[in-house]
């Protein structure tokens, strides 16, 4: 088999296809060389190699290859006419990483290799610049002797070795650029690296070419295991066994005086998706220089060079003269590297981003990809190239990456802004977003400042009121699918939870970060996209739901054939869920609406009491309050199906569990304090999760099921009155058994017969279950004889199929992820493995008593991308997430049926 692929001088053994191979970078390397496009030639050496590496180790590696190297370098040489290790006419090469996705800055390249005390002097002589070989020399000695040779700090406040060196250095001579260094100040500093290497590892520094080009080809292997990557890995989820690829070309060089140079850009916009040609580029510079700040980079037009004069607020004149632009400087660069970028995107079919260097007036093109962009430019970019006629409609909706838009719909802070922040921590991203307030530690003090920022250990639902006030949500506790991370979600509030290094005290109103002390009313920012927690306040800007956004979504429902309803509890959550396209609410939880202030009250009396009769007199407060929410919910949703789910919280939840709460109900219903105790201590149980909840309430308090049953035909009818059509989906949560199913369903006919029989009038409406305990999945069949409709409950599905409550599972979970002994959050991504098995088997059983049995999802996975395809690819007929995901989930349905 083939190990190394070659490519240079418009041809190439490989192509763009062969990303999984050749690595993305080599891949695109051997595409651009065949295209004609000016690449310096070299060779990759494929990811498989690798893989071989990390079985077979060094020396056996490099039997299996060295032939094939050889000649691939020699090929170089001549095409290049130089020789790598010669004296006189030396070749010096990179060896750069390069994996099938890109993962930036986490691998490791060496450039100038191949250079020694003689090569350098050769170097000079031919090219008659003593300062550009003895700056290449010194470059090569810092970089190998960083990622082969481990020159790194030793500490993580150390900085680095070379660096040290050199700032020594320029302090010294009382220069501030690396630019401005003497012939006899480089060879001083590759005199003292060398030294600090020799003192650091007791070798000698390499001065053979070819143990220099083996030693850094194994470095790029290893690299691949480094802490760096191996972390980035693990966050995408991309497997080990991918390795990555090394690509070996020979060097250009853009530090050969000022004629020479090197830089980056991008086809368009990477932040706002502008079809604007943009970038920066760096004269007499290598490699990073441009990226890595040591000098201000230039701007590649001249356009995008006045608008950073704006910027950095300096006037025309010495913009024009100290940093013109690529465009004004050395146009016919310009107008080639122009044309290139032009013929690779179209090429591509996609934005660009590019590297590029120029050597002595001549333009060579060093990489390609697929540009990394924000949301919004995302979205602009794929509707833009359909409307230039680039790509298709399937085209332009594949090349979006769903969780991206989430960006677009929620306030985000200010780019420039957030550069400067001071992250203090960082929790799980819970609910996106970007918020900056004053700390309060209490719910019931989310009013106290204008805008404040909710600091819990955890919250519960009694806070609800506090979490809608505060700007934003921050928990020590909890995990994607706790409490505060749920609701927010829902709210479309910021969130960050599990945040483990925070330290409450709730006592003292502090919030403790390592030993940095925060009080109540001090600012802190976060951002709800990354999870990081930011000290102070942070600019934040309103989201543009731009009109190619909502073309956008118009050509995923065109595309699309799964539908996407959303959870929503209230008549406003309806309404954006509905600006956001649902189709239909999935899931109304009733429970909800019982927290706000004035209806907790009623509940509580109704738990409270002893009697049916007191029950039903409590009830009989409630009735008003819930019909009236459903009726807003069936207005708003007019014409489009609501499910809605009979009462499921475990009871205790509603209880007061503060002495001075206690004390205020006990007066309130004329009871003593110990008898509300009494209530609240009978309530506890061991495992509220598995406890008294669900339909088993409703079927042990009959009266809650007909008082909400009463609530919600009430409430359709009073609208078929005035005209407007509802289509009501009764849901009974938790069913496990098909007589907790039945005993729940006649209640609900009983009721809605009274009710028909009492108004005269009549009204269609369905009843269904949700499929959430395992036993349902399995005996889905004879549910579904008496069931209108499945929805299968994924998150409480999940914790029971696991056995991990969820609300526990931060303790652990982490750790499971990161001993590898889960791959991800099963409360996050649907476990299509075990429980995707149940949500199959339910289906299929159901579906072979009702062929045409409606199945939903709602829960959190039914907006999660691999989720979304999963249930998609399992015949599901909707998925039902959280207001704010419904174009998410638009977009997923539709790219799971291209
Ligand atoms: P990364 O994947 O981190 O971007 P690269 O392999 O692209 O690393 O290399 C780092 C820098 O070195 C880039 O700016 C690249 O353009 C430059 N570089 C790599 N190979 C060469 C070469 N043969 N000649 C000149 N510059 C090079
Ligand atoms: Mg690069
Ligand atoms: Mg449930």
């Amino acid at each position: 088999k083939t190990r190394v692929y070659r490519f240079g001088n418009k041809t190439a053994d490989g192509n763009r296809s062969m990303k999984n191979l050749l690595g993305g970078k080599g891949a695109n390397l051997a595409e651009m060389s065949a295209i004609g496009i000016p690449v310096p030639p070299g060779f990759t050496i494929t990811t498989e190699v690798c893989t071989e590496y990390n079985e077979l180790g060094r020396e056996a590696v490099i039997a299996l290859i060295k032939d094939e190297v050889e000649q691939a370098v020699a090929s170089i040489e001549s095409q290049m006419g130089a020789t790598f290790g010669d004296k006189d006419n030396p070749l010096l090469i990179s060896v750069r990483s390069g994996a099938r996705v890109s993962m930036p800055g986490m691998m490791d390249t060496v450039l100038n290799l191949g250079i020694n005390d003689e090569v350098v002097q050769g170097l000079a002589k031919r090219t008659n610049n003593e300062l550009f070989a003895w700056d290449s020399y010194r470059r090569f000695i810092q970089m190998y002797g960083g990622v082969v040779l481990g020159m790194k700090p030793e500490s993580k406040d150390d900085i680095d070795p070379f660096e040290e060196i050199m700032e020594h250095l320029k302090h010294k001579r009382g220069i501030e650029l690396d630019t401005q260094f003497t012939v006899q100040d480089l060879k001083d500093l590759v005199y003292d690296f060398k030294d600090a290497v020799k003192k650091r590892i007791g070798k000698d520094f390499p001065t053979n070419p070819w143990d220099q080009l083996w030693g850094s080809v194994m470095a790029v292997f290893n690299s691949w295991n480094g802490d760096r990557a191996v972390y980035y890995r693990t966050m995408h989820g991309y497997p080990a066994d991918w390795g990555t690829a090394v690509n070996v070309q020979a060097m250009v060089y853009g530090n050969m005086g000022d004629n020479s140079g090197t830089g980056v850009c991008f086809t368009r916009d990477a932040g706002t998706g502008e079809n604007v040609f943009n970038g920066e580029y760096l004269i007499n510079a290598q490699g990073e220089d441009v990226v890595s700040g040591v000098r201000t980079p230039q701007q590649i037009t001249k356009l995008g060079s006045q608008r950073w004069a704006v910027l950095a607020t300096i006037d025309e004149q010495e913009r024009f003269e100290k940093y013109p632009s690529l465009e004004e400087l050395m146009p016919e660069i310009y107008n080639e590297l122009n044309e290139y970028q032009e013929i690779l995107e179209k090429h591509y079919r996609n934005m660009q981003d590019m590297e590029f260097t120029i050597q002595d007036g001549k333009l060579w093109i060093l990489q390609t990809r697929n540009g990394k962009r924000t949301g919004a430019a995302m979205v602009k970019i794929a509707m833009d190239l359909l409307k230039e006629g680039m790509i298709t409609e399937k085209e332009a909706l594949l090349l979006m990456e769903p969780n991206k838009l989430d960006e677009l719909l929620h306030p985000v802070f200010d780019t420039a802004a957030l550069k400067r922040a001071h992250v203090i921590a960082q929790g799980l991203p819970a609910s996106p977003g970007a918020a900056t307030g004053k700390i309060v530690f209490f719910a019931d003090e989310a009013a106290k400042f204008k805008n404040s920022i909710l600091v819990r250990i955890e919250t519960s639902p009694e806070d609800l009121e506090g979490m809608n006030i505060a700007k934003g949500i921050l928990t020590a506790r909890g995990g994607m699918t706790s409490h505060a991370a749920v609701v927010a979600r829902g709210m479309g509030k910021c969130c960050i939870s599990g945040a483990g290094a925070l330290k409450i005290n709730y006592k003292a109103r502090t919030l403790t970060v390592g030993d940095k002390e925060y009080h109540e009313g001090d600012w802190i920012s976060l951002n709800g996209s990354t999870g990081n927690i930011i000290e102070g306040k942070v600019a934040t800007m309103e989201p543009e739901l731009s009109g190619e956004f909502a073309e956008l979504m118009i050509l995923a429902d065109k595309h699309a054939d799964m539908k996407v309803r959303a959870n929503a509890d209230t008549p406003n959550d309806a309404r954006v869920a509905r600006n956001f396209g649902a189709q239909g609410i999935g899931l109304t939880r009733t429970e909800h609406m019982f927290f706000e202030v004035d209806r907790i009250k009623a509940m509580r009396e109704m738990i409270l009491s002893d009697t049916v009769k007191g029950r039903k007199q409590a009830l009989e407060d409630l009735l008003p309050m819930q019909r009236s929410d459903f009726e807003g919910i069936f207005e708003v949703m007019e014409g489009c199906a609501v499910t809605i789910r009979l009462l499921d919280p475990p009871l205790h939840e509603f209880v007061p569990h503060q002495l001075a709460t206690q004390k205020e109900l006990a007066d309130e219903m004329h009871i003593s304090l110990q008898a509300v105790k009494n209530k609240v201590a009978e309530l506890e149980e061991f495992n509220p999760m598995l406890g008294h909840r669900g339909c088993r309430l409703g079927n042990t308090y009959p009266e809650i099921t007909e008082m909400q049953t009463r609530a919600i035909i009430e409430a359709a009818l009073n609208l078929k009155e005035r005209g407007i059509v509802t289509k009501p989906e009764i849901m009974v949560p938790l069913v496990g058994t098909v007589k907790e199913f039945e005993f729940q369903k006649n209640i609900i006919v009983n009721t809605a017969n009274a009710i028909f029989e009492e108004r005269n009038e009549t009204l269609e409406y369905s009843v269904g279950t949700m499929i959430e305990v395992p036993r349902a999945t399995l005996i889905a069949d004879l549910i579904a004889e008496k069931a209108d409709f499945f929805s299968f409950g994924t998150n409480d599905l999940t914790q029971m199929t696991f056995g991990y409550s969820r609300d526990d599972a931060s303790k652990f979970l982490p750790i499971y992820i990161e001993k590898g002994i889960l791959k991800v959050d099963p409360f996050e991504q649907i476990d299509q493995e075990g429980v995707g098995q149940l949500v199959k088997i339910g289906t299929e059983r159901g579906r072979s008593v009702k062929p045409d049995l409606k199945v939903g999802i709602c829960g959190e996975h039914g907006g999660e991308p691999t989720s979304i395809e999963f249930f998609y690819n399992t015949g599901i007929d909707y998925v039902s997430c959280s207001p704010y995901r419904v174009p998410i989930a638009r977009l997923v349905a539709a790219q799971a049926a291209i």
